[in-house]
């Protein structure tokens, strides 16, 4: 199954991903345990669920016979970034469409993606949002010919396969798992794993996401036809939305990183990691509930 992704960078890989218990005294104090299942180290280039994400996409990739991929996002995409890396380790040429215009020098993240030898295109934003479109796809085709397509944050029913094999890697005696979302891949895959008494609880970084549900439905139909596992988005801790943050995010950010010697990245896991604890602490949850949050990228990001 996995003969696309064999090349140098499976024997690297940190699987299962570790997991660890945090001690803290707002969970000592609520009864529950919590575990972080950290999938930030399953590979430096190639984190947590960027690589569950990925891996399928480059074996399908490679079954049809593309020698290059096309994917598309933000400025300070981490699937960018990721692409970018196990394209080189794999093999492919990668073509990362950006969101906005150019700007040099560019910043850390996209000088990372040239580095590992991907080409950078741009789209305005207006057309950027016509992105899944014929007429957009259609020009990329005239431009850069034959690429295997793999959409915005790697979300796709290869994805949500990819996703679907970590909860396998957890005990059965977990009841609730966290995740942030983006686009809700990762979301709509750990779901379609989870054992029938678990329950995935999802907290959305952008604002006002109330596509998100439907997306994620979407994806799983195309995964499995049908919605699958027990999972909600939590849609009140955006924190003002993508890339945005306030003094108390930061705040609870430095005081996790002080307890646990763990920097989280704040695009998405400190508001995953501020939902969990303020569920916790308001409590949502039986006493004896054993929780893990999903880390899936870390606070800092290796750079060119
Ligand atoms: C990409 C990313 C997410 C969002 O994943 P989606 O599948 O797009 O919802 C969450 N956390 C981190 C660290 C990421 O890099």
């Amino acid at each position: 199954m996995l003969a696309g992704v064999e090349d140098g960078l499976t024997a690297e890989l940190r699987l299962p991903s570790p997991l660890v218990e945090l001690d803290d005294e707002r969970l000592r104090a609520a009864g529950v345990r919590l575990l972080l299942k950290r999938d930030d180290l399953i590979h430096p280039e190639v984190p947590g669920n960027k690589w569950r994400k990925l891996k399928y996409n480059i074996a399908t990739a490679r079954e049809l016979g593309f020698g290059m991929l096309l994917t598309f996002g933000g400025a300070y995409s981490n699937h960018i970034r990721a692409t970018a890396a196990i394209g080189a380790y794999c093999g492919f040429s990668t073509i990362g469409v950006i969101r906005g215009e150019e700007h040099l020098p560019l910043n850390p993240s996209l000088r990372y993606a040239v580095s590992r030898g991907m080409r950078l295109t741009y789209l305005d934003r207006s057309t950027y949002r016509e992105k899944t479109s014929d007429a957009v796809i259609r020009a990329l085709r005239q431009e850069f010919e034959d690429f295997y397509l793999i959409p915005e944050g790697g979300s796709n029913a290869d994805a949500v396969r990819g996703c679907a094999e970590l909860p396998a890697e957890l005990d059965e005696s977990v009841d609730v798992l966290f995740c942030a979302v983006g686009t809700g891949g990762t979301l709509a895959g750990v779901a379609a794993g989870l054992q029938p008494n678990q329950l995935l609880i999802g907290v959305p970084v952008l604002k006002g996401a109330t596509f998100l549900e439907d997306e994620i439905v979407t994806l799983q139909n195309e995964a499995y036809g049908a919605r699958t596992g027990t999972w909600r988005l939590e849609h009140n801790y955006h924190f003002g939305g993508y890339a945005k943050r306030t003094p108390e995010l930061d705040k609870f950010l430095d005081d996790f990183e002080a307890r646990h010697a763990l920097r989280l990245d704040w695009v998405y896991e400190a508001k995953m990691m501020y939902a969990l604890y303020d569920q916790v602490t308001r409590g949502t949850f039986r006493r004896g509930a054993t929780l893990v949050a999903l880390i899936s990228g870390s606070g800092n990001a290796p750079e060119a």
